[in-house]
């Protein structure tokens, strides 16, 4: 198709709007029928009349997702079906699921880990991941996920960062990557190894995670968690500087209840796959805690992304509601809508995506392969939970990220030259993404950074770092990200840490790392790199950079291409140009250059 004819087709698809049914029509009445409704009658408190809460009058996550289900009439309802690598299935009730957290709370109890304390796992998705996340929070501790591609150095970073007590890990990946990084790491003082074979010796200073929970108690009573408790900890990735700590309380249930209900249309009768890591929040938020605390049964499926397996998964399990990323998407269209048609589906009802924009074509792909459309929805890692979405029951604009939930005000703002927020009523005006900040599972700080999240909000805004506009209708459009963090895969990629693992390759003079456009996973990391006096460019350095840098950062980091350059492009400042590299590399005008060195 030429350019211009393919650009009218994409602004053809971009103006529709895609109907579903009549409400009379739904085999399952959509907890969202009437959007304006909802909105108007919605109320956190209410809520709050949803869920439990504890007998002493606290709140905590755990207690939500498992043991008011297993104290109920769900107690023998399938809340974790396991598919191991070679596909082998097993189930875990709500009872069961209550007895092993238990077991675990107990573990870390005798172990002396505190309310407040952190646990921290790195592990595949695997039963014992789960089991974990759920018995921390009965301990009143802070769970905080690490994904398990990540290479030694982001792992460094994060559990010192985030001062690990304990952390819960597979024996390979211990071995592989933890073990040396040990005697850096004084704060921590428990690591529990989950071991494939019982037999052999475990490295110095470990304990055995099943032999643990084994010896356990299955009685424990829940710590009585206040709201403001924390309870999880998610890193995220900014432009500069460390990593960063998100940290969210255990008032974050409501969020993670009402967005299932409301976003995802979850009822207690579904099965729902999130296909997301929990070493990310999507992976957590919705992989773990939301499908829990409606009582639905959540799919966990051990193996990476391979679509004749996940068309087979949707199939045999009868997957009602499914949750899944751009990239993923990208990939079942690259493979065809033949395939996905020899599978039949009738128990699919709903499906979402979310991590990155999703491209109007991917939406409508739903409905050519599957007879439904992917509605996609926006949030991150600081908002804790689904805050724009296109509804089950609504108009879905394709390549729209939808409207704000019921209980979240969006906005699109501008800080004016004198550093005053505006908001921008106008419809179609570019703008910051902003939310008006006290929704519960807005985080509450950055670990140890309180004047790096005061930066984060202007006023009663919280100022998201997106670009996007709203239409006059109320749909945000994503635009861009306003600051060099990069997205690959879905996963967020900070550039500093990156280019910091650059820099201790002997040849490294500066660094600099950009995002550029692939079709599969959205962006790739690309690193630019000069070097010091005595090494010559060429393509063995190139490649031993780029081994380096995988080594230190896991493949899920480190950069696909590096580019040697005699120098690269600082402000008179002395900071990189990430701006001009990025323009440059993709052909775009190179904007404002007046602050670049040696442009006096
Ligand atoms: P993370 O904190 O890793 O979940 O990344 C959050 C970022 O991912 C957001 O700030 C956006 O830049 C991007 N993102 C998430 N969902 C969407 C979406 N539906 N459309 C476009 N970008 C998205």
């Amino acid at each position: 198709m030429a350019m211009r004819e393919k650009s009218n087709a994409r602004k053809l698809l971009m103006s529709r709007q895609i109907i579903r049914k009549n409400s009379e029509d739904w085999e399952l009445i959509p907890n969202l029928l009437d959007y304006d409704a909802a909105r108007d009658h919605f109320s956190w408190e209410h809520e709050m009349t949803l869920l439990d809460g504890l007998p002493a009058g606290g709140l905590n996550i755990a207690h939500e997702a498992v043991d008011r289900h297993a104290a109920g009439d769900r107690r023998e309802h399938t809340a974790l079906r396991w598919l191991d690598k070679s596909g082998e299935v097993t189930d875990f009730t709500y009872g069961d699921l209550s007895l092993l957290t238990n077991r675990f709370a107990n573990v870390l109890r005798e172990l002396g880990v505190q309310k407040g304390d952190r646990v921290f796992a790195l592990c595949e998705r695997i039963p014992s991941l789960y089991i974990t996340a759920l018995g921390t929070l009965k301990n009143g501790s802070v769970f905080c996920p690490l994904f398990s591609a990540f290479g030694p150095e982001p792992l460094r970073a994060r559990l010192s960062i985030g001062e690990a007590t304990v952390l819960v890990t597979s024996e390979a990946l211990y071995r592989r990557k933890v073990a040396a990084l040990r005697e850096n790491l004084p704060q921590l003082r428990h690591v529990l190894l989950i071991r494939e074979q019982a037999e052999g010796n475990l490295p110095a200073d470990t304990q055995d995670f099943q032999q643990l929970l084994n010896h356990a108690s299955e009685e424990f009573s829940i710590e009585n968690t206040d709201p403001e408790d924390p309870a999880l900890l998610h890193f995220t990735s900014g432009t500069t500087g460390k990593p960063k700590g998100a940290l969210h309380v255990h008032e974050a249930v409501l969020a993670h209840h009402a967005s299932a209900r409301l976003a995802l249309d979850l009822h207690p009768q579904d099965v729902f796959w999130c296909t997301a890591d929990p070493g990310w929040v999507t992976g957590t938020s919705y992989g773990i805690i939301a499908p829990l605390v409606i009582g639905a049964t959540m799919i966990v499926d051990q193996q990476e992304f391979d679509p004749e397996r996940w068309y087979s998964i949707l199939r045999d399990h009868k997957v009602s509601v499914w949750y899944t990323a751009p990239t993923a998407v990208r990939m079942m269209m690259k493979v065809g809508s033949e395939l996905a048609k020899q599978y039949e589906l009738p128990s699919l009802r709903f499906m979402a995506s979310v991590g990155e924009p999703l491209n109007p074509e991917a939406v409508m792909w739903g409905e050519e392969a599957f007879g439904l459309p992917f509605h996609d929805n926006w949030w991150q890692t600081e908002t804790g939970g689904i805050m724009i979405a296109n509804f089950l029951s609504q108009p879905i604009r394709p390549g729209s990220m939808g409207r704000p939930l019921p209980g979240i005000e969006a906005a699109v703002v501008r800080l004016d030259k004198d550093g005053t927020l505006q908001v921008i009523d106008d419809p179609d005006q570019e703008g910051e993404l902003a939310l008006k900040r006290g929704w519960p599972s807005m985080f509450r700080t950055y670990l140890y950074e309180e004047e790096r999240y005061q930066k984060c909000f202007h006023g009663e805004w919280y100022l998201t770092g997106d670009l996007a506009r709203r239409d006059e209708d109320g749909y945000f459009w994503f635009v861009g990200r306003a600051d060099d963090v990069i997205k690959s895969s879905g996963h967020l990629i900070g550039p500093f840490e990156v280019e910091s693992t650059l820099m201790e390759h002997p040849a490294v003079a500066e660094a600099a790392v950009i995002g550029v456009p692939d079709p599969m996973a959205g962006e790739i990391v690309k690193g630019f790199v000069s070097l010091k006096p005595g090494f010559e460019a060429g393509e063995a350095l190139q490649q031993e950079i780029m081994a380096l840098a995988r080594k230190r950062l896991g493949p899920a980091v480190a950069p696909r291409q590096i580019q040697i350059e005699p120098t690269l492009p600082r402000t008179r400042s002395g900071k990189i140009m990430r701006r001009l590299l990025k323009a440059r590399e993709l052909g775009l005008p190179e904007g404002d250059t007046s602050t670049l060195e040696g442009n006096e």
